[in-house]
């Protein structure tokens, strides 16, 4: 009798994987919302500061969203340089001050009530 071959490189179960969405947070306000646009900012390894909307540079990143207050944060508070571990220096405080502005306009201002 011939040896009966089954085919077993198929895994067993191919079941429903729960898709992998990163969190992105907002280092300045904590909100998490996908709704909202965050912007890269990349600490590199050559220790440069540059912003980074692909998402894809190497280095130690921290989020941003879009509220205008947020980036004003991040340029006068010590969050982001906490949140990458660097010192914001005149140079990187032009850099968001100049991504800041341009943004154009970020839409009509929306209403006081959420
Ligand atoms: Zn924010």
């Amino acid at each position: 009798m011939p040896e009966q071959v089954v085919h077993t490189s198929r895994k067993a179960k191919g079941g429903p994987r729960p898709k992998h969405v990163p969190r992105r947070t907002c280092v300045v306000c904590r909100d998490q919302d996908a709704k909202r646009s965050l912007t890269r900012v990349v600490r590199q390894p050559d220790g440069s500061v540059v912003l980074d909307p692909s998402g894809k540079l190497n280095g130690r990143g921290a989020y941003l969203c879009d509220r205008e207050r947020c980036w004003d944060l991040a340029i006068t508070s010590p969050i982001l340089a906490k949140a990458l571990r660097i010192e914001i220096d005149e140079t990187i405080r032009d850099r968001l001050r100049s991504h800041r502005q341009e943004r154009p306009g970020s839409g009509p201002q929306e209403g006081m009530s959420d």
